[in-house]
C-alpha cells in the first residue's frame, strides 16, 4: 500500500479533529469503524487445510499497509509456496518468520533448525515497507531459525532500482531527497546493504558462533524486466508487456510482469508454475491486462484488495479538486473489492484469494463483496490458511 495512506489519514483525521497526538490511519479506523466492526476483523473460524496437495499456498500475513490496525491479529503481507518439503517466500511483511514458525514450515521439531532450513527462495513483489521489513528479521534471526542449514544460497529476488525519484504529488516545495548518491536502491543493492548495516552481528555470530556468513546463505537479485519496459518510470510506470520467466529450479518455475502501483516502479507480480498446478500473485496493483495475461488459466489467484468506502471515510465528499486527484490516485494504485472479481474472471482463475486487505481490520462480510463478477471460488484470506494448488497427491509433506 502507499505510504501516502497515512499521509492522507493524518492530514484528513488532523484536520477534522479526530487524532489529537495519535497521527496514524489505524488510529483513524478505530474513530470510525468502532469495537463492534473492529471485533469482526478475523472470523472464529480455524484455518483451512489443504491436505493432500504436494503444492499448497500458506498465507502467512493478510494485512495491507504499513498500519498496525487496531482489533485485529493478522500479521503484515506475507504468503509462502510450498512445494512438498521446500517453500518459498513471497513478500516479507511484519512477523514473517514468526509466521513460518506458527505454519510449521520446514524442521519444526527443533528449537533452532526450522522453519527456514526449507526455504527455496525469497520473492519481493516491490519494495514498499510493508512487503519487505522484516527480510531483514529472516536474514538475521535466520541464522537461529534454520537458515543456516540451508543445502544452496537463497535467491532473493525483487525489482531494480528505479532510476529516478518519484514525481512531486502536490504543490511546491520538494522535500530533500533521502541518500542522494543512491535514492531508489533495488533488490540487489538493499540486500548488500542490510548486510552491510548488521556487519557487527553478522561477524560476531561467524567468529563467535561459527555461524556461516551471509554469501554462503543468500544473495540479492533484480528481476530482469526488458530494459525498454524500464525506461520511463514517471511517464510510464506500467508499460504494456508479456511475462518473464526468471528463476527455475527442480520444483518451480516463477515468471513475472509489471504492475499498475504508481508511483512505486518497477512493481511486480509472481506466478509459479509446478507439477501440480499454478499459483499468482497480484502485488499491490490496479486492475491492469499486465496481471489478467500472467494469470491467465491460474489456479489460485492471490489479489490485493482495497475497500473504496474506506478511501471515502478518510476523504469525505465534499473534496477538493486536490483533494479528489489525491482520492483517485489512491484508488489507481489497487483494486477495489467490488473490481477485484472482474479480474479474476477475465484471468479465468480457479480460486481467488484475498489478502493484503486494506482496511486489515475490516469485517469480513465487506470482502465477501469480491464475487460480484467471478464465477469461481472465492476464498476471504485468514493467517495460516493452507490453499491445495491444482492437482493433489497422496504425497505428503
Ligand atoms: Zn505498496
Amino acid at each position: 500500500m502507499c505510504g501516502s495512506v497515512n499521509d492522507l489519514a493524518r492530514a484528513t483525521l488532523s484536520r477534522r479533529g479526530l487524532l489529537a497526538g495519535t497521527g496514524t490511519a489505524a488510529a483513524a479506523l478505530a474513530a470510525s469503524s468502532g469495537p463492534a466492526e473492529a471485533a469482526g476483523a478475523v472470523p472464529s473460524r480455524a484455518p483451512r487445510r489443504a491436505d493432500g496437495h504436494r503444492t499448497q499456498l500458506v498465507l502467512l500475513g493478510t494485512s495491507g499497509g504499513p498500519a498496525y490496525w487496531p482489533g485485529t491479529t493478522r500479521a503484515g503481507i506475507a504468503s509462502a509456496v510450498v512445494v512438498g518439503d521446500r517453500f518459498y517466500l513471497v513478500d516479507c511483511g511484519s512477523g514473517v518468520l514468526r509466521q513460518a514458525r506458527s505454519a510449521q514450515l520446514g524442521n519444526a521439531s527443533h528449537d533452532t533448525d526450522g522453519p527456514l532450513d526449507a526455504l527455496r527462495g525469497i520473492f519481493l513483489t516491490h519494495l514498499h515497507s510493508d512487503h519487505v521489513v522484516d527480510l531483514n528479521n529472516v536474514l538475521t534471526e535466520g541464522l537461529y531459525n534454520g537458515l543456516h542449514l540451508v543445502d544452496r544460497q537463497v535467491p532473493i529476488w525483487g525489482p531494480g532500482n528505479r532510476g529516478a525519484i518519484p514525481p512531486l504529488f502536490g504543490p511546491p516545495p520538494a522535500p530533500p531527497v533521502v541518500t542522494p548518491d543512491n535514492p531508489t536502491p533495488g533488490t540487489r543493492e538493499m540486500v548488500d546493504l542490510m548486510v552491510r548495516t548488521f556487519a557487527t552481528d553478522y561477524n560476531d555470530r561467524a567468529f563467535d558462533n561459527r555461524k556461516p556468513v551471509p554469501s554462503q546463505l543468500f544473495a540479492g537479485h533484480d528481476v530482469p524486466i526488458p530494459a525498454e519496459r524500464l525506461a520511463d518510470p514517471n511517464g510510464d510506470p506500467c508499460p504494456r508487456m508479456s511475462p518473464v520467466t526468471f528463476y527455475e529450479d527442480d520444483l518451480v518455475r516463477v515468471s513475472a510482469t509489471l504492475v499498475q502501483h504508481a508511483p512505486v516502479f518497477p512493481a511486480l507480480a509472481f506466478r509459479f508454475d509446478t507439477e501440480d498446478g499454478s499459483v499468482v500473485f497480484s502485488g499491490d496493483t490496479g486492475p491492469t491486462d499486465n496481471l489478467v495475461e500472467l494469470a491467465q488459466d491460474a489456479d489460485v489467484l492471490v489479489h490485493e484488495v482495497i475497500d473504496r468506502e474506506w478511501v471515502e471515510t478518510l476523504l469525505p465528499e465534499p473534496r477538493t479538486p486536490a483533494q479528489d486527484g489525491l482520492f483517485q490516485h489512491l484508488l489507481h494504485a489497487h483494486t477495489e473489492v467490488t473490481a477485484v472479481g472482474a479480474v479474476a474472471e477475465a484471468a479465468g482463475a480457479r480460486t481467488l484469494v484475498l489478502s493484503h486487505l486494506v482496511p486489515g481490520n475490516w469485517p469480513e462480510h465487506k470482502w465477501r463483496r469480491a464475487r460480484a463478477g467471478f464465477s469461481g471460488e472465492l476464498v476471504v484470506g485468514r493467517d495460516l490458511d493452507r490453499i491445495g494448488v491444482g492437482r493433489a497427491s497422496r504425497r505428503r509433506r
